[in-house]
C-alpha cells in the first residue's frame, strides 16, 4: 500500500519528513508522496530517509487554486526540487504568505488577542507558515479550546481575522505543473463547495480539458459509493486515480498515515499508473 498525500513539519504537519518516512516503513507502506503546501523543502530529508528505510519517496507539493465556490487544492506529484516553472512560482506564493501572516496577527491583536508574529513563526519552524500555525498558538495560549474553534471564530473564510492569499488559477497550476514534468491531481473533491454530481462532473471535465492528470478518489472518510463514483468520473474523463490520507500528524486529529480514519487503502498500482514515462537512462541523477 502507498499514501500519495502527506504533510510534514515543512508545512502544517507535526512530523519531520524523516519521521514520516520512518512511520511509513513501520506500517509497511512501499511509497509515500510528500505534498507540503507550496514547498519542496522537505523532499531531500524525506528522500534520504526513504533510501535508508526502503520506502520510495515521491516528491510533490499541494497548491491552492483560485475558485469562488470553496477550496480547490491540487497535489502535484513527481515535482522535483530545484529550478523550474512551478518550482519558481512556489517561491512567490510562499513570499505572499509573509505579508498576510503579519496582517493576520495585526487583526488578532486589534481584536484584543495577545499574539505575536514571532510566536507564529516559532510555532511553524522551517518551511511554509499558515493559518494552522496561528490556530495552534491560539490553542496553546488558551484563547480558543481547539483549532476548529480558532477557524470558526477567527481564521476561517469571512471571519474577523481571515485574510486571503495569492492563489494560482486552476489552468495556470495545471500548465505550470505539466511544464515542470509533474502530475497535477485534483485533491479531495468534497471541499470544492459543489452540491451535485453534475456540477462536480462539469468542473472536472473542464479541468481535464485543461490538462489535469489525476483525481484524488481515495480519501479518508469517503464512503465506498463516493470512491466508486469518483473513479467512474475519472475514467470517463481520461483521468488517473490517486489517493492519500492528507496526514498532518497532530495538526489534524484522527488521521493516520496510510489508513486515514482506518478506512483507506491505496494500492501500489495507483502509483504505477501515475508514474511519468521514463525518458531513458539520463533521467537518473
Ligand atoms: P492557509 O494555507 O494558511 O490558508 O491555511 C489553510 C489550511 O488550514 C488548510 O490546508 C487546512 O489544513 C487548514 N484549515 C482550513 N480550514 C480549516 C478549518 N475549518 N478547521 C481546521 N483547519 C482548517
Ligand atoms: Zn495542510
Ligand atoms: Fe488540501
Ligand atoms: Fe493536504
Amino acid at each position: 500500500m502507498i499514501d500519495l498525500h502527506t504533510h510534514s513539519s515543512f508545512s502544517d504537519g507535526s512530523d519531520r519528513p524523516s519521521e514520516l518516512v520512518a512511520e511509513a516503513a513501520r506500517l509497511g507502506l512501499s511509497a509515500i508522496a510528500l505534498t507540503d503546501h507550496d514547498t519542496l523543502e522537505g523532499i531531500e530529508e524525506a528522500r534520504r530517509a526513504g533510501h535508508r528505510l526502503g520506502v520510495e519517496m515521491i516528491p510533490g507539493t499541494e497548491i491552492s487554486c483560485e475558485w469562488r465556490r470553496g477550496g480547490m487544492h491540487m497535489t502535484v506529484l513527481f515535482l522535483e526540487p530545484g529550478a523550474g516553472p512551478l518550482q519558481d512560482r512556489l517561491a512567490t506564493l510562499r513570499a505572499s504568505r509573509d505579508g498576510r501572516n503579519a496582517l493576520m496577527v495585526d487583526r488578532l491583536r486589534d481584536l484584543g488577542i495577545d499574539i505575536t508574529l514571532e510566536e507564529v513563526l516559532g510555532q511553524a519552524g522551517e518551511g511554509t507558515v499558515g493559518r494552522p500555525h496561528v490556530a495552534a498558538v491560539l490553542v496553546r495560549k488558551g484563547v480558543v479550546p481547539d483549532p476548529a474553534t480558532a477557524f470558526e471564530e477567527l481564521l476561517g473564510y469571512g471571519r474577523p481575522a481571515y485574510l486571503g492569499r495569492e492563489r494560482l488559477l486552476p489552468k495556470e497550476a495545471i500548465a505550470l505543473a505539466r511544464a515542470s514534468g509533474a502530475r497535477p491531481v485534483l485533491a479531495h473533491p468534497h471541499t470544492l463547495g459543489l452540491d451535485t454530481t453534475a456540477e462536480v462532473a462539469e468542473l472536472i471535465g473542464w479541468l481535464a480539458d485543461a490538462g489535469l492528470v489525476g483525481l484524488e478518489c481515495l480519501y479518508p472518510g469517503y464512503p465506498v459509493e463516493q470512491r466508486e463514483a469518483l473513479m467512474e468520473m475519472a475514467r470517463s474523463f481520461g483521468l488517473l486515480v490517486s489517493g492519500g490520507s492528507d496526514y498532518h500528524g497532530t495538526y489534524k486529529e484522527g488521521i493516520a498515515l496510510g489508513s486515514g480514519r482506518g478506512d483507506l487503502a491505496v494500492p501500489d498500482e495507483v502509483l504505477e499508473t501515475l508514474r511519468p514515462v521514463q525518458r531513458g537512462p539520463a533521467s537518473e541523477p
